[in-house]
């Protein structure tokens, strides 16, 4: 899921919200600046892993693993399965008319639309989401200037093999990501997706037929995003899950 469906869940099951579990929350995806990989805080291995090495080394930093949790049980929703039933939400609401319009507008691989069609769909949700609570902009912009970004930087770095100063660079690239573009408009999300699709699948993407992947994404999920979140929240299940 994105950023702000990610801060949402978090802040519903958790009443002692603090910044480190906002920014736990969407830290996995990280991955995307390549720094990491989507095997790192999204595999049950590696979050394990991750949680013993942070508790031990910097238990200052304890609460982002809770934000982890929160991430990966909203993941394992939308991925994997979802009601009972398998794949996740997101994944079952890719119709194929949305991988096919996905596929001309990203100019990609049928498989690549596959995978592009089920980030269109958590858009959708994200899109719904963040227009009935605009305040989950602010507590993401707020986290990120309340946490000790440095110290953060310092024990990804330590723990993942890469230099401070990368790992540092790339999040100051995934949070302006998460900060630059506005995600309650149309015209905001078209940006946001054709900058992503541009850093990370290298292809440039048919502005006009973006929007109508987005169009399509708000129509195909605006009867049931509420459901799925509310469900995500009843759950109550934060056992960590390969997601
Ligand atoms: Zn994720």
């Amino acid at each position: 899921m994105f950023f702000h469906t990610h801060v949402y869940y978090a802040k519903k099951v958790d009443k002692n919200l603090d910044a480190l579990k906002v920014i736990g929350s969407i830290i996995p995806d990280l991955a995307g600046t390549s720094i990491i990989t989507w095997d790192h805080l999204h595999k049950k291995k590696d979050i394990l892993n991750f949680s013993s090495y942070v508790k031990k080394s910097y238990p200052d930093f304890a609460s982002l693993l809770k934000g982890i949790n929160y991430h990966n049980t909203v993941d394992y929703l939308s991925h994997l399965r979802y009601k009972n039933s398998t794949p996740g939400y997101a994944y079952a609401s890719s119709t194929v008319e949305l991988i096919t319009l996905t596929q001309k507008a990203y100019r990609v691989t049928p498989e690549r639309a596959r995978i592009s069609a089920h980030n269109n769909i958590e858009c959708g949700v994200d899109y719904h989401i963040l227009n009935d609570h605009p305040e989950l902009s602010k507590l993401i912009k707020d986290s990120i200037k309340k946490i000790d970004m440095e110290g953060l930087a310092k024990l990804m770095a330590q723990y993942y093999k890469r230099s401070e100063r990368e790992v540092l660079d790339s999040l100051n690239i995934f949070f302006s990501v998460a900060t630059d573009y506005d995600f309650r408009t149309i015209d905001g999300l078209v940006e946001l997706l054709v900058a992503l699709n541009k850093m990370y699948l290298k292809t440039d993407s048919d502005k006009k037929l973006t929007r109508k992947v987005l169009e399509l994404s708000f129509r195909i999920t605006e009867d049931t995003y509420r459901e799925f979140i509310e469900t995500s929240i009843a759950v109550r299940n934060t056992e960590i899950k390969d997601c």
